[in-house]
């Protein structure tokens, strides 16, 4: 049994098309397969299509969560429905084209735990190229695992990798990051990513960056060491200052004067500056603990249509 997880987020305008191109693939490969589709409170006409799909296909099952809780959540509750032994996420808006799964669950029969797509190229605007390309890089280099450059979180896992990913409980998921933490037999597949199929971008420019940020304050103390790094700068060069005062008042003729308010104002501003980067950071962190101690559930599921009794975790 192999299975296809899929958040949705108002999609109304894809996802006939999905289910016919993502169904035709599957069927041709012929192993038995479920496909998981995640309602992560669609305003528009999406979850009424998906029950309807899911009502003349009996392949189709539907998580219905009862608001909108994020790109990452929505996945992890659909890995947590998903009974395959394989099973692969991806995107409901056919930038991750379905053709290539046969290849991906391959290779997870020859033994392969973590099977993760990486992009070839990206058809996306100037700005977002960079900032993504920017950001893999910066995180590849701080980050205390391996995490493969240019790989979202298109992938296919086997059951025994699954099953450790369930098992991590963080509520800020950066799922490509713990992905890599799992370790096992990983390999990466390189695939043309395509342009979105019909509809708006979902990720807003927050949600970005939030994400951005979980997967540095999940995977890295690089920030709070750049915190002591940059206290360490300041009085370094301070101390060199007060020598400076020491050597002139002491040792010469000269008389040291401030010229004008302006070098204190400035000096009081750099490090009012430093200062709140730091408490900014730190924030980050504890921000992320709070999440953690709180222990509220992941997510809240509304209902879930076309499973079996059994199979609901
Ligand atoms: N998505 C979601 N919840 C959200 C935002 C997005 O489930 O809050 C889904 C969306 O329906 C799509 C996938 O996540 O299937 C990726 O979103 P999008 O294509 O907008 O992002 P991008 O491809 O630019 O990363
Ligand atoms: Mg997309």
């Amino acid at each position: 049994m192999i299975s296809v997880v899929t958040p949705v987020y108002n999609e109304e305008a894809i996802l006939p098309e999905f289910h016919r191109r993502l169904t035709l693939v599957l069927k041709a490969f012929g192993e038995p397969y479920e496909i998981v589709f995640v309602n992560d409170g669609s305003r528009d006409n999406s979850l009424a299509l998906m029950k309807g799909i899911s009502g003349r296909d009996k392949c189709v099952k539907v998580v219905n969560l009862s608001r909108n809780f994020g790109h990452q959540t929505a996945i992890t509750a659909g890995l947590d429905y998903a009974i395959g032994d394989s099973v692969a996420i991806m995107d409901s808006d056919l930038q991750d084209p379905p053709e290539v799964l046969p290849g991906f669950f391959n290779k997870c029969r020859e033994g392969y735990d973590v099977i993760y797509a990486v992009r070839k190229n990206r058809k996306e605007g100037v700005f977002k190229k960079a900032a993504y390309g920017s950001f893999y890089r910066l995180l590849k280099k701080m980050a205390n695992i391996d995490i493969p450059l240019d790989s979202g979180d298109f992938c296919v896992l086997s059951r025994r990798a699954l099953d450790i990913l369930k098992s991590m409980p963080e509520r800020n998921r950066f799922l490509r990051g713990l992905r890599g933490w799992i370790g096992l037999k990983q390999t990466g597949l390189e695939y043309d990513r395509d342009k979105r199929y019909a509809g708006e971008v979902k990720y807003t420019f927050s949600k970005l960056v939030k994400l951005a940020f979980d997967g540095f304050v999940s995977f890295s103390y690089v920030p709070l060491r750049l915190a002591s790094f940059m206290g360490l700068l300041v009085s370094l060069m301070s101390f060199l200052g007060i020598l400076i005062i020491f050597y002139l008042s002491f040792f010469t003729s000269r008389t040291v004067s401030v010229p004008g308010w302006a070098s204190v104002i400035v000096t009081i501003l750099f490090l009012g500056g430093v200062q709140l980067v730091s408490i900014g950071i730190i924030g980050e962190y504890i921000g992320r603990v709070y999440d953690e101690v709180k222990q509220r559930p992941l997510y809240v599921v509304q209902d879930a249509i076309g499973f079996d009794k059994q199979e609901k975790p």
